[in-house]
């Protein structure tokens, strides 16, 4: 099969195109490498892959790279997006016109080509709420635009309306996937992840920055638990104009993930807590709680085994030792 990835240099697109590969697919990537990098998918190439893994530079704003791109391939992955808190913040209007106007691109052209696509959204678009789970159902809550957050909430809800629309006005074989938090090797703590960011903070026995109370909650996703997802959600005709939740199931507060951090590396850092408002912006506003509900997605493809928080703290403690 032929896959096209959009942003597959990235960290999750960079997993995907790896399992891929691995079982047998041509993979085309396109990524303007504006959080993504080659450094990502060189060892791709290394790996006897080169004759089966094609990558362009370029946006997918692009319309006529993107005609040939999605004209040569079988289904589509959309992941390229602007991601990361910390860059949304930083770059809000890029973020907004590649949030919104690439997908509308990748949609139109999988319309003309009549090509089955899967949308990366993200758990943002609920906005704030302090109920958990979060079911796919559940309203959007946001605050005020002066609050450039919300932007980057905004516009993946926007690109879940267009991807509806098309699926029902013009019978798009499409599925919609809210990721929630999700972590591995090859994250960069550069965009203000935060389990990357403690990790380095811990290793280098820095002081280990936890926002605000640390009272919020987060569960956290094993890239490879979320690529199964992935694959299965685009095998399953079920999944045809549906939007699914993939994130993990373990809460846990963000003082409690720097304790563990810190205990498992052993590190003599401080926890410090840093206030809101010297840690971000003042239009910043944090979400408290994030826990998905993974019914739906296990009623659409099965059970998906999960790494334990514990195991997925390990594996990204040791690629970033494996880095030093
Ligand atoms: N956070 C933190 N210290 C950091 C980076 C993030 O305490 O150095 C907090 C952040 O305020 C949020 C949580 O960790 O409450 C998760 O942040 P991240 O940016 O990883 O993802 P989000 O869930 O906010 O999209």
């Amino acid at each position: 099969m032929r896959i096209l990835i959009t942003g597959g240099a990235g960290f999750i697109g960079s997993h995907l195109a790896e399992t891929c590969l691995e079982r047998g697919d041509e993979v085309y990537i396109i990524d303007d490498l504006s959080t993504g990098t080659l450094d990502n998918i060189d060892h791709l190439k290394a790996d006897n892959y080169k004759d089966k893994l094609f990558v362009t530079i370029d946006t997918v704003l692009n319309t006529d790279k993107m005609t040939e791109l999605v004209g040569i391939c079988d289904v589509v992955y959309h992941l390229a997006a602007a991601v990361g808190v910390q860059y949304i913040i930083d770059n809000p209007l890029t973020s907004i016109i590649t949030n919104v106007g690439g997908t509308e691109c990748v949609l139109q052209m999988c319309d003309k080509f009549k090509k089955k696509v899967l949308i990366a959204s993200t758990s943002e678009v609920y906005g704030k709420h302090d109920h958990a789970p979060l079911v796919e159902t559940d309203d959007s809550v946001y605050g005020p635009s002066i609050k450039s957050r919300w932007s980057y909430a905004a516009s993946k809800l926007i690109d879940e309306f267009t991807a509806l629309a098309y699926h029902k006005t013009k019978k798009l074989d499409l599925r919609i996937v809210r990721l929630f938090n999700t972590v591995g090797p090859r994250q960069t703590e550069r965009y203000g992840m935060v389990l990357p960011r403690f990790v380095t903070q811990a290793l280098k026995n820095d002081p280990i920055t936890v926002y605000g109370d640390g009272k919020q909650t987060r569960t956290f996703t094993h890239v490879k638990n979320v690529i199964q997802g992935l694959l299965k959600l685009m095998e399953s005709p079920q999944a045809n104009g549906e939007v699914v939740n993939i994130g993990g199931v373990e809460e846990v507060s963000i003082f409690a993930l720097a304790e563990k951090i810190k205990e498992k590396i052993g590190s003599s850092s401080e926890i410090k807590l840093i206030p809101y408002d010297v840690a971000y912006p003042k239009e910043f506003e944090d979400m408290q709680r994030r826990v998905p509900s993974t019914k739906k997605l296990a009623s659409l493809i099965g059970e998906v085994p999960t790494l334990t928080l514990d195991e997925i703290i390990r594996d990204v403690i040791s690629y970033y030792k494996s880095l030093s």
